[in-house]
């Protein structure tokens, strides 16, 4: 199977339409890493196109908040502006989507999560040394997470090795967007697609991946969209001038 990877689209219609476009053809299913609002001006337009992909997925922090499973206080100011603003347009058949969510999948060889399988909504694999702290909070081959909003790569040491008592460890690959799918390392992995809608890698083009369970290949891809639409948008609506400046700096 061919999954479509998609995480932190955060209402960005016209970034996760770029991606769908792009990725057309290639993948038979989608799993989605979380945050599909949040940011962004197109909360039920994104969540529609999810519903339509019949993805299997997670919820993200920003998910859990617009439900008010998370304290808005918990935002800064410019994400709890938009977070009560998404709150107030929201559809009832929308908010159930959001509501039907679990924290965790497992499907297959995989564990999906937001953030960690440790703190599936809030904690950042950002480093190595997190990646390892999390080896022991599945029970799946491999994980998928999301949050972070860079697309990464964590190759850990793997079960046989800590059978044999050797002091298991991940360790970041560089993870770059190429024409070709590749295989993917003989190890477990922690593998974060990066983000549709908000990427902060410095890199404004929307990211996303296809994971091919049965060959094990990974393809990391970068999108152009017209990031000028979603901030014409934002401007419309009011939203911070920060969230608006920078979708075009990938920040
Ligand atoms: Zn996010």
């Amino acid at each position: 199977m061919r999954y479509l990877l998609l995480s932190d689209i955060h209402a960005n219609r016209p970034a996760l339409e770029a991606v769908l476009h792009d990725a057309a053809g290639q993948y038979d299913g989608v799993w989605f890493l979380g945050d599909v609002v949040g940011y962004g001006p197109h909360p039920n337009e994104c969540i529609e196109l999810l519903i339509g992909l019949d993805c299997l997925g997670v919820a993200g922090n920003h998910d859990w908040a617009v439900l008010g499973r998370l304290n808005g206080e918990s935002f800064n100011a410019d994400a709890r502006q938009v977070l009560l603003w998404t709150r107030s347009v929201i559809t009832p058949t929308n908010q159930h989507f959001l509501e039907s969510l679990p924290t965790s999948i497992a499907s297959g060889d995989y564990t999906l999560v937001h953030g960690s399988p440790r703190y599936p909504i809030w904690e950042y694999i950002l480093h190595a040394a997190v990646a390892t702290a999390n080896l022991d909070h599945f029970t799946t081959a491999h994980c998928l997470v999301g949050h972070t909003h860079s697309p990464a790569l964590y190759e850990c040491s793997s079960s046989s090795s800590r059978s044999a008592g050797r002091r298991r460890h991940c360790r970041e690959v560089l993870l770059r967007a190429v024409p070709q799918p590749h295989s993917l390392p003989d190890a477990r992995v922690i593998l974060n697609p990066g983000s549709v809608g908000q990427p902060r890698d410095g890199n404004p083009q929307a990211s996303y991946a296809i994971l091919d369970t049965q060959a094990s290949t990974l393809h990391h891809r970068r999108v152009t969209y017209p990031v000028q639409e979603v901030q014409a948008a934002m401007l419309e609506l009011d939203f911070p001038a920060r969230l608006v400046h920078r979708l075009a700096l990938g920040m």
